[in-house]
């Protein structure tokens, strides 16, 4: 059953008077209830503008978004649109910076829920902050303190008791572990598949490094400069990356292959990654693909499945 359907997704940016960023240009993908989806790419290659997009927080360039049936980045009732709010949620990779230093914990958890009406007494209002505290590893009297209070894997979980507080279907996590230890990260990536186990949610985990998704995620897209180049289940994907910026990513990842338990060879990619107000003609990837062929220059790669369930972007499948 897919949750979330994306069509052709464009967000560009206007820099300046002329110049447009085409953060996001043109990708398709579904999400599905339940799972977890993980989006991974560089720094830069837009995967932050999609969560962002997907919400609404930015206004799509182009494409559609289309929650449970209807699209969200289109004119609807007041009605819809606090609906969508509610049932997309957010978590950020600093949540210190998205919460607020001014406000106690507690309050900062209510937020939500005092702006959907969701409680009847302030007496229901501090139970659920106090249940909220409770699911993600905290207590009650964390509840009358500060943010700064808080180690990073504390505010990680208050950030988390935010976005369940109204109930949302859909919880996007750009980067959610990336900023925190590593010791830190299994716990916060552990809360989190409990708390998708228990209350049936759905994610879209964005990460910059795939080993940060691979546990996580049922399925994983990777993007460059903009564009989807992959999309595989993650077991799949893991296996056998047909795309070379895949398989350039997974090789730089230390572990052996988990199914041969060799090492992959290393592939070190040349070159720096182009302005994507500038982006390259044809393949974005062209001007570091170690495979790169005469027509990757000059047509755009098709969106295609190649397998079942699994899609590629790249000329060396057509
Ligand atoms: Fe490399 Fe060409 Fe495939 Fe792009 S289309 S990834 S340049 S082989
Ligand atoms: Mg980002």
């Amino acid at each position: 059953e897919k949750l979330l359907e994306i069509k052709d997704l464009k967000k560009h940016f206007k820099e300046g008077r002329k110049v447009s960023l085409k953060a996001v240009d043109g990708i398709s993908f579904d999400i599905y209830k339940g799972e977890t989806f993980g989006l991974v790419g560089e720094s830069g290659c837009g995967k932050s503008t999609v969560g962002r997009t997907i919400i609404n927080y930015y206004k799509a360039t182009g494409g559609e978004v289309v929650f449970k049936g209807k699209k969200v980045n289109e004119n609807k009732s007041k009605q819809d649109i606090k609906q969508f709010k509610r049932s997309m949620q957010m978590i950020f990779q600093d949540p210190y910076a998205s919460l607020n230093p001014r406000m106690t914990v507690k309050d900062i958890i209510a937020e939500g829920m005092d702006i959907h009406g969701l409680f009847n007494s302030n007496k229901e209002r501090t139970e659920r902050v106090n249940e909220l505290l409770r699911v993600v590893g905290l207590n009650e009297e964390h509840g009358n303190r500060y943010a700064h209070e808080f180690s990073g894997g504390q505010r990680q979980r208050i950030g988390i008791a935010r976005a369940l507080a109204v109930d949302p279907e859909l919880i996007i996590a750009d980067e959610p572990i990336s900023a925190l230890d590593v010791s830190i990260q299994a716990q916060v990536v552990n809360l989190m598949k409990k708390l998708q186990r228990e209350r049936g949610l759905t994610y879209l985990f964005i990460a910059h490094d795939l080993s940060m998704v691979k546990h996580i995620s049922d399925r994983v897209g990777v993007m460059y400069l903009g564009n989807m180049v992959e999309i595989a289940s993650s077991k799949e994907l893991y296996k056998e990356p047909l795309h070379p910026y895949t398989q350039a990513l997974l090789s730089a990842i230390s572990h052996p292959d988990p199914i041969t338990e060799r090492k992959r060879e290393r592939i070190v990619l040349k070159g720096e990654l182009p302005s994507p107000i500038d982006p390259p003609s044809g393949c974005r990837f062209r001007t570091r693909c170690p495979l790169a062929m005469d027509i990757c220059s000059k047509v755009r790669p098709q969106w295609q499945e190649v397998r079942n369930d699994h899609w590629v972007a790249c000329h060396l499948y057509d």
